[in-house]
């Protein structure tokens, strides 16, 4: 092609587009024609399907919690959105906001944070899309991110979106790259939950020392916590920071309202064999391992039942979430997790339970979408090993080798999230 052809080439491909954005919209009606959601561990995904790529603004609104998505006017064939159980949203709205501008917003049922939004031009079989990305959130945390607004969409409003280079890159993906923040607030370390078994009038265990497994695992959650920070590389909360009731859904509530990357929960066993010593690391099953694992779930979860509560009104929603593919990867996950600390615990001279991981129904491990272990750091019922585990040396050892877990854990996270 000589130059000039190219460049006459270019011009009527310019000419062509400027002539298609022309035609007026009732001939290219906008439209949004499905709405559907994925459950990942680390994220809630929100995928438009539209009938044209399209320029659009998305930001989260408080008090009451909402997300919005602006659009350009569009035709709504989504019908009533579909939404799972587990996404955290009540109800879905949509409308005309202004002439030329469509509204949909998404009523929370708790704080989420906006974490990117971006388009997917069509490819094979599947249209132009709109990809949003949101997570369960601190109310703090969704306060930080609550100026934010992603998108170019510009609304004529005054609430200009800041400025985001939009290019589509070689792939088709076209990322709108995250605002510059408004506070200094560099990426955000991963957050561990660590849950303290039992407390208040639950003591747990009791140990052949007369030592309460409350107490056990309290000492030990503080010195896992100690420790994740001293490294620098984590954030940490406690579902208690002292000797307080629990109910088991509060402490899986209290990670996910958080945005926990990982709940580590720990207890001390107690069976009448005293014989019996080592720790052990659970992860859930609907299915036990074994007898004994089944009757060891059965001893945790009891512990609602001290507390009055009844187990049965959640069982239902545990269903709903167990055949949820989302929660079948954050299980994988988690099953990871519990053999990277039976490495770690049996090289950090910890002594172990043969069969170290095994699986139960453990109520506080069903968190749908955050990586969740259950450790027994061994038997209250045992004498030496009771009195060990009132030691902080030897919950210091402990501590080192689920640190070292944890650091394996993520590592192996940072490394799927390169490729
Ligand atoms: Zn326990």
């Amino acid at each position: 092609m000589t130059r000039d052809l190219k460049e006459l080439s270019i011009a009527a491909l310019v000419l062509f587009v400027f002539a298609v954005m022309a035609v007026p919209a009732a001939a290219l009606a906008f439209a949004v024609n499905e709405v559907r959601f994925g459950v990942h561990p680390d994220k809630i995904r929100m995928v438009f399907e539209l009938s044209d790529i399209s320029d659009f603004r998305a930001f989260t609104l408080a008090d009451p919690y909402r997300l919005v998505i602006d659009l350009p006017e569009f035709d709504w064939n989504a019908g009533s959105v579909a939404k799972p159980p587990t996404v955290g949203i009540s109800n879905v709205r949509q409308g005309q906001l202004k002439p030329g501008v469509s509204r949909v917003v998404f009523d929370l049922e708790r704080p989420m944070a906006l974490r990117a939004a971006f388009l997917l031009p069509r490819s094979g079989s599947l249209p132009d899309r709109l990809v949003v990305d949101f997570s369960p959130a601190s109310p703090e945390a969704f306060m930080v991110q609550n100026s934010r607004i992603l998108g170019t969409l510009n609304v004529g409003d005054g609430f200009l979106p800041q400025p985001a280079v939009q290019k589509v890159s070689a792939t088709g993906v076209a990322p709108v790259p995250p605002p510059a923040p408004t506070h200094a607030a560099p990426q955000e370390k991963p957050l561990i939950v660590i849950d303290p078994g039992h407390g208040g009038i639950d003591p747990g265990a009791v140990g052949a020392n007369k030592t309460y497994e409350k107490n056990v695992t309290l000492g030990a959650a503080r010195e896992l916590r100690d420790q994740l920070l001293a490294t620098g590389r984590y954030r940490v909360k406690l579902t208690r920071e002292t000797d307080v009731y629990l109910k088991l859904h509060e402490r899986v509530r209290f990670a996910r309202d958080h945005g926990a990357d990982l709940f580590v929960s720990i207890h001390a066993d107690s069976i009448r064999d005293s014989g019996v010593r080592g720790a052990s690391i659970y992860t859930l099953s609907e299915k036990a391992s074994d007898v004994q694992t089944a009757k060891l779930a059965e001893r945790e979860n009891r512990a609602d039942l001290i507390g009055g509560l009844d187990l049965s009104g959640e069982d239902e929603e545990v269903a709903r979430i167990l055949v949820d593919l989302s929660m079948r990867e954050t299980m994988n996950q988690s099953k990871f997790f519990a053999n990277t600390l039976v490495d770690t615990l049996s090289h950090g001279g910890v002594k172990l339970l043969p069969n170290t991981h095994r699986y139960a129904g453990f109520a506080v491990l069903k968190a749908p979408d955050i990586p969740s272990v259950l450790v027994e750091i061994g038997f209250m019922s045992n004498a030496s090993e009771a009195r060990m585990l009132s030691q902080p040396d030897y919950r210091r050892k402990i501590a080192a080798s689920l640190v070292k877990g944890i650091d394996s854990y993520f590592e192996r996270v940072r490394r799927h999230q390169r490729t």
